[in-house]
């Protein structure tokens, strides 16, 4: 009996669940215009898709002025997560830049109303053709992908953002436009990946647009005719600000790429090329029906709604709510089947619980839980408008990863609460409740990282989860609540997302997820490790506890040839939380092999292999990630000398403490206090990644690096962009930066002058040092430079003029001035060997420099 009252539960919530990108920031109740603009959104039935690469494509005007102005539901599917972009807030690159990039598009359609899709492809970094990009990506499987997300959302309209025709920009772009192309004819198409009929049915989008812009044509004068023209620069009255304005607070979300952006106010023109289907020059929804008239049956309905919109008062918003809970019981005799009828649903369930004035927070005593862990969960309720309303049960839930038909997850009752309680105006209303951790709650690390990247795509659990933005809430609290006006009533579930809220003395109130995490965590003391000349080396794992008297055996996974002193170690006791090190020798035996070694914790038959990672900035929740313990193990022959470095951090890499494990001193310098006294203890100056795109004090202190150089020290610059550089002169001897750069991992290296000091001192750089360099070779290269600088590589994308910018050395006074576009920042916390010693002689170009003391 019991059993299916649950399943019954189930039922109603699997619907719902997908449209409700959780928000882990603070719950606010809907203001009066918001809440006009909502009843208002319910009678329009329209829906666009945008499609393009990466999160930063989208153009946020188009978004908002279509979410908001035209109140259609609008989505964006980006084909990537941005992994392979650059990091302009932190160190994060690949995987975590692609956790952070995921986080700032979700922060953006917050702001302008749309939602948020993905498909499996991860961002192998730059291509600068499609046909590039179609060998790192299988075509067909992606077109899957975006088929699947057509088939789902059911778009009227698809807007690519490129030109689906070769263009001079990135090769995903192209792709994305090409894809969205065929996908357009694809999804309509049964025969085409039939496999996906078992969820969803064929789709016919009615037209497909290319959303143009004055930079693809290099003037704003291009030729207009043959495009369909847009006003998108409305005001929307009711909000108080205009679409300008909503597209630039949500552009400026992504912040990683530097992408903050001025307001725009007043008239805008969007100009959009038909492509395909019924697409033309008069109006973006020719040919569409956009209101409730294509849903049968919906007339009375549609009618609640106007009265509940002539009913508004911004004083009094919850005068709406008779005609909302007439509409509610309409809609319920609605096929479900239907995606506007049950969107719908969700949103009108929303409103009304809205225009009853109605606030809910459920939150966590803490913010970390493992298997088996008790959790109490406290549910606050409060009334705000004077509207009757009961709570009539709670029902306390986790989610469940094993879903069925379309749903990748569901959640499932842990415990209810079943009294019924009347709420009293303006009065909070609190229960509590325990429940247990089970042992099949998923962990926390983002879904799509679970397994390892294959094939340029990521491996998801089912197919379901392709489209999916994030990992659900692991715990969620839902709420029936009986809402009564005018003699209407009805009963409303809101489900609410379990956080933990702490108070920071600066930032104020705070949110963040709840997370899962192994009993046990481990972790290298750092991130790769290398022999010298087949020498044994000292390692650390670190192990954190997250559950009380965790017991298990340590013993490491070492790559053919090498053996661990000890072979294994007993965990001793700790308490929860608090870290323990252990220490292992590892041994490379005479045909020991490079390759990677892992940690391995045993408890029973249970084997625990995660290491621990957090991101945290302010503009996104924090970010929880459990990646593999696991480090590269390399045997390298590497010479090195004694310098001291002073460092000066651009955009932030991880250099320094590579360098530091190298043997060198490495100093991470302030720019605004540098001066000649502190430079004297140096002998070479190394710039962070777009240090002089990032650092406004080199724009004054650059000379003190020149006088530095001219003095007999060495100065190495690591690449910087082109765009945005705070000095015109970054260098003693002149050079000017390009946008060149090779893309391709594995392209051509020819060394120019192979008897060069950089070539061969204190390392003989060969052909095999250029091998195994992942993502790219660089960015960014100097296109023009001074005579007095030597070009020392040669470097070509296949089929490609080659470059010379990518390391430039000259001699300037007593000291030496060395220029790389060389990508130092991904190959080295790679555990690159090539990169190592390359960047060494680097480092050491000036042999006779006597070590300075302090
Ligand atoms: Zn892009």
């Amino acid at each position: 009996m019991i059993k299916s009252a649950v399943s019954l539960f189930i039922c109603f919530f699997l619907a719902i669940q997908l449209n409700a990108q959780p928000n882990y920031g603070p719950t606010r109740n809907l203001s009066a215009g918001e809440l006009l603009e909502g009843v208002r959104k319910l009678q329009v039935t329209g829906r666009v898709l945008y499609i393009a690469a990466h999160p930063d494509d989208e153009n946020t005007r188009m978004l908002a002025w279509l979410a908001r102005d035209q109140k259609v539901e609008a989505a964006y599917l980006s084909l990537t997560r941005g992994d392979g972009g650059q990091n302009l807030i932190g160190t994060e690159v690949r995987e975590g830049l692609g956790v952070i990039r995921t986080q700032e598009l979700l922060a953006a359609r917050r702001v302008d109303g749309a939602r948020q899709y993905f498909t499996r492809a991860n961002d192998f970094g730059y291509s600068k053709t499609p046909e590039e990009t179609f060998t790192k990506w299988d075509r067909d499987s992606l077109l899957a992908d975006v088929v699947w997300v057509i088939r789902q959302f059911q778009p009227d309209v698809i807007i690519t953002r490129f030109n689906p025709e070769p263009s001079p920009t990135h090769g995903h772009h192209t792709a994305s436009a090409q894809l969205a192309v065929e996908a357009f004819a694809a999804a309509a198409d049964p025969k085409r990946f039939p496999e996906q009929l078992q969820f969803v049915q064929p789709w016919t989008t009615t037209s497909l647009y290319w959303n143009t812009s004055w930079w693809f044509f290099g003037r704003e004068d291009f030729d207009k005719s043959g495009y369909l023209a847009v006003s998108v620069g409305s005001f929307n009255s009711v909000l108080g600000t205009g679409y300008g304005e909503i597209a630039a607070e949500s552009r400026s979300m992504h912040k990683s790429q530097g992408f903050g952006a001025a307001r725009q106010r007043g008239e805008e023109i969007e100009y959009l090329k038909p492509l395909a289907g019924k697409a033309d020059t008069t109006a973006l929804f020719a040919g569409v029906v956009t209101d409730w008239s294509r849903v049968n049956n919906s007339a009375a309905f549609v009618s609640a709604l106007q009265k509940a919109e002539a009913a508004f008062s911004a004083s009094q918003p919850e005068l709406m709510l008779p005609h909302l809970l007439e509409a509610h019981h309409l809609l319920a005799k609605l096929d479900d089947k239907n995606i506007h009828v049950r969107e719908k649903r969700d949103q009108l369930h929303k409103l009304i619980a809205e225009s009853a004035g109605i606030w809910q927070e459920a939150t966590a005593e803490k913010f970390t839980y493992s298997h088996g862990d008790s959790m109490g969960i406290k549910l606050q309720s409060l009334v705000r408008r004077n509207v009757a309303v009961k709570r009539t049960q709670i029902s306390w839930e986790k989610v469940n990863w094993d879903g069925d038909k379309l749903w990748p997850y569901h959640y499932t009752m842990t415990a209810k609460t079943d009294q019924t309680a009347d709420m009293v105006f303006n009065k909070k209303l609190n229960s509590e409740k325990r429940i247990v951790v089970g042992s099949d709650q998923p962990y926390s690390g983002p879904f799509w990282l679970n397994e390892r990247l294959d094939a340029g795509f990521f491996d998801l659990p089912r197919t379901q989860w392709v489209g999916v933005t994030e990992n659900p809430a692991a715990f969620r609290v839902t709420t029936s609540y009986e809402i009564t006006a005018g003699g209407k009533s009805a009963v409303i579930n809101l489900s609410e997302p379990v956080l933990y809220r702490w108070t920071d003395p600066v930032e104020g109130e705070r949110y963040r997820p709840i997370e899962v995490l192994p009993a046990v965590s481990l972790a290298f003391d750092k991130g790769h490790y290398f022999s010298r000349d087949y020498k044994a080396i000292k390692l650390e794992v670190v192990v954190q506890k997250h559950q009380t008297g965790f017991a298990g055996t340590l013993a490491l996974d070492l790559p053919e040839g090498w053996l661990s002193v000890p072979e294994s170690v007993e965990l001793t006791a700790s308490t929860n939380g608090s870290e323990q090190r252990y220490a292992f020798e590892v041994r490379p035996g005479k045909n020991a092999t490079s390759g990677h070694v892992s940690a391995v914790i045993t408890a029973g038959k249970q084997k625990y292999d995660r290491s621990l990672s957090r991101i945290e900035y302010k503009h996104l929740p924090v970010q929880t990630l459990l990646p593999k313990a696991t480090a590269p193990l390399q045997l390298i022959e590497l010479k090195t000398n004694p310098r001291r470095i002073a460092y000066i951090d651009g955009a932030g890499d991880e250099l320094p403490i590579a360098l530091r494990q190298l043997g060198y001193v490495v100093d991470v310098v302030d720019v605004a206090t540098l001066n000649p006294a502190t430079l004297k203890q140096y002998d070479v100056v190394l710039t962070g990644v777009r240090a002089y795109n990032t650092v406004s004090a080199l724009a004054t202190k650059n000379q003190l690096l020149f006088d530095f150089v001219q003095a007999g020290g060495t100065l190495i610059q690591q690449y910087n962009t082109s765009q945005g550089l705070v000095t015109d002169q970054l260098g003693p001897l002149p050079l000017k930066l390009s946008r060149e750069r090779t893309t391709v991992e594995e392209s051509l290296v020819i060394v120019l002058h192979s008897e060069h000091v950089l070539m061969n001192q204190p390392n003989r750089i060969t052909a095999a040092d250029f091998d195994h360099w992942i993502q790219e070779r660089g960015l960014y290269y100097p296109g023009s430079w001074d005579k007095q600088l030597t070009p020392l590589l040669r470097l070509a994308d296949p089929g490609e003029k080659p470059s010379d910018g990518a390391l430039l050395y000259g001699e300037f006074g007593k000291g030496v001035y060395i220029y790389t576009g060389l990508s130092f920042f991904r190959e080295i916390p790679a555990g690159v060997p090539g990169a190592y010693r390359l960047l060494v002689n680097l480092i050491e170009a000036k042999q006779s420099t006597p070590t300075k003391k302090p």
